[in-house]
């Protein structure tokens, strides 16, 4: 399988290549040049299998000969062994064919576990393989550095440094990071925002002569094609589980950065009967304002209640233009160029093409903390603000009433207490046991001014693994 640009000027790259690159050497973001596309036996088919199994169905083609198959089945199995449920990612139902796909169940509470926990152990195996080390970076607010650090630290051929803005995380989220052991952790809090911390990590994706010896950086963001990959396995899942492929089915999807909801797209250009996808965002709606007026702009960053949503650009939304553009990477490099500078309006074709498959719906807290509220009284189930936003867009979405609707439960709601509390709900939301001392764990963590040569000089200086 061959991986190829956006804008249509980078090399195309075989999967062990694009799992070591970030962007492509054009600015655009890699895709598979072919989908693998699944027949109705084939889906039929999937009904039998357990969710390591279906994972290596999905994956393997994508793969390619990167990796024997008896070794890919290997890091699936280990992969999806940490997870704290038999089924891994289970349905439950809040309402006449209406569900929820609970993503939550890995170490750190939130979907992102899918991808990299697999992240982390495909590339150990083929750095291992090529007698290579390297330095993962990344800026966090929250969910990715927990989940990344987490599938990292069994990782032999790996330091992994990640930038919070110091006393702007939560607690739980901050714990989640500082408390993992391992030497090739290394947590920076840094005296500045969140948009700092981003800064730091692209300035130092431009300039790597601060790495020692040989060492490659590596992204751990969605435009990392591994993440995507990896979540397409649970939309089959859930779909096949309610039926699928006699039934179509709907997702309605949490999003911020695209990668869930692009997953999703290519589960249903993969075969899978999607029968519409609805873009849930909170009061960061660049995308839902795409739909409704057809220009894409950026705009003031908003802090919500989802703080995992709280995004002004979605990058991974260029992966979906490159098929609304009949994967044209000139329009798509041109378009992106231009978008640089300021707003920019889609061509009538794309966004009949784009309305044709997605919905969107922005929620804001006010809503978010009723449908918290009133899915707890309904059903006694708790929902965390990210799902509750997917729960309330599925609603407002109007589907037919026959079409099972599933919103992505993207988190845990241990996780966002505080939302819990202000939908007025006046109960304690325990942490899953594996984290009930999490309280007590110590952290660690270096404190460091914002400043770039203080934290490329740390890096360079604590590189051990
Ligand atoms: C990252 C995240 C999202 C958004 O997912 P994207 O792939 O960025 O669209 C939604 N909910 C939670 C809890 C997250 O951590």
């Amino acid at each position: 399988m061959n991986y190829i640009s956006t804008r249509g000027q980078a090399p195309a790259l075989d999967f062990e290549q694009v799992l070591l690159t970030g962007l492509a050497a054009d600015g655009g973001l890699y895709v598979p040049q072919h989908l693998p596309v699944f027949s109705r036996e084939d889906i039929a088919a999937m009904a039998a299998m357990d969710y390591p199994e279906l994972a290596q169905t999905i994956i393997a083609p994508f793969v390619g000969d990167c990796i024997p198959a008896a070794d890919l089945r290997q890091l699936l199995r280990d992969t999806y062994a940490d997870f704290r449920h038999d089924a891994v990612a289970p349905l439950v139902q809040i309402a006449a064919n209406r569900w929820v796909l609970e993503l939550f169940h890995g170490p750190t509470l939130a979907f992102k576990d899918f991808a990299l926990q697999l992240l982390g152990r495909l590339l150990d195996y083929v750095l291992e393989r090529r007698h290579q080390k390297v330095v993962i970076l990344g800026a966090t607010s929250g969910d990715t550095g927990s989940a990344a650090i987490e599938g990292c630290k069994r990782c032999r051929n790996i330091d992994i440094f990640i930038l919070h803005p110091h006393r702007r995380v939560s607690d739980v989220q901050r714990r989640q990071m500082t408390t993992v052991v391992g030497d090739n952790i290394h947590n920076l809090a840094i005296q500045g925002n969140f948009d700092d911390c981003q800064a730091m990590v692209k300035a130092s994706f431009n300039g790597r002569a601060f790495l020692p010896g040989d060492r490659r950086l590596v992204a751990v963001n969605s435009i990392n094609w591994a993440r995507i990959m990896a979540q397409i396995v649970y939309y089959f899942y859930a779909a096949v589980a309610l039926g699928a492929p006699a039934r179509s089915v709907a997702f309605s999807v949490p999003t911020g950065n695209f990668g869930d909801i692009f997953a999703g797209y290519l589960a249903q250009q993969m075969g899978l009967p999607v029968a519409r996808l609805v873009i849930a965002t909170n009061r960061n709606d660049v995308l839902h304002r795409v739909l409704r007026t057809g220009t894409y702009a950026r705009q003031a960053l908003v802090h919500s209640l989802s703080p995992s949503m709280d995004i002004t650009v979605s990058s991974n939304f260029e992966r979906l233009l490159f098929d609304l553009y009949d994967r044209d990477g000139a329009a798509v490099a041109g378009l992106m160029r231009r978008f640089e500078h300021g707003e920019i309006a889609f061509s009538e074709a794309a966004m009949q093409r784009l309305r044709g498959l997605f919905s969107s719906h922005c929620v804001s807290d006010e809503a978010t903390c009723a449908q918290i509220a009133s899915t707890w009284n309904d059903c006694e189930y708790l929902l965390d603000p990210h799902s509750a936003i997917g729960v309330q867009a599925a609603l407002e979405a109007d589907i037919d009433a026959a079409v099972p609707v599933i919103a992505l439960a993207t988190a845990h709601p241990a996780k966002f207490p505080d939302a819990v509390a202000r939908a007025g709900l006046q109960r304690a939301v325990d942490l899953p046991p594996h984290l009930h001392d999490l309280f007590q764990r110590t952290e660690r963590f270096e404190v460091l001014p914002n400043e770039l040569s203080a934290v490329q000089g740390f890096i360079a200086q604590h590189c051990t693994a």
